[in-house]
């Protein structure tokens, strides 16, 4: 029994709602993840199963392999957006007017990342199907 196992929301999540806000893709009401986001300590935390249906969130093993591409796509437009920020924002500084913010706001960018990435994978890639019945 669970904090999870009594509420009801009466407003269904859409599959992109449910992603963004990391819900599972099955019932799209249990967290994948134990902590809040600004949690940024325990960031990589993860339910092993969805604590309102059960689903096991790494649907076969080696499942999150997978989502590190969905990463390194995030890093390519995080890169690409602070380049484009700063040549025009700051008026196309000199190498190290790059080398040293974008690194940084990568890492910063590390924790939304990771978890924005094994959302997006395990909802694009996991085929699970939505059972909203699995809720009740
Ligand atoms: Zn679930």
């Amino acid at each position: 029994m669970n904090e999870y196992q009594n509420i009801k929301l009466d407003v269904e999540r859409s599959k992109t709602r449910a992603m963004i806000e990391m819900r599972c893709p099955q019932c799209r009401q249990g967290k994948m993840f134990k902590y809040a986001n600004w949690r940024v300590d325990k960031f990589d935390e993860m339910y092993d199963n969805c604590p309102v249906c059960g689903l096991h969130f790494e649907v076969e093993p080696g499942f999150w392999y997978g989502a590190m591409f969905v990463s390194y796509g995030f890093s390519v437009a995080i890169l690409a957006i602070m380049g484009i920020v700063i040549y025009w924002g700051f008026n196309d500084p000199s190498v190290l007017g790059y080398i040293i913010p974008i690194p940084i706001v990568s890492l910063i960018a590390v924790p939304f990342n990771f978890r924005m990435s094994r959302s997006v994978f395990l909802h694009l890639f996991g085929f699970v199907k939505y059972k909203p019945e699995q809720t009740a």
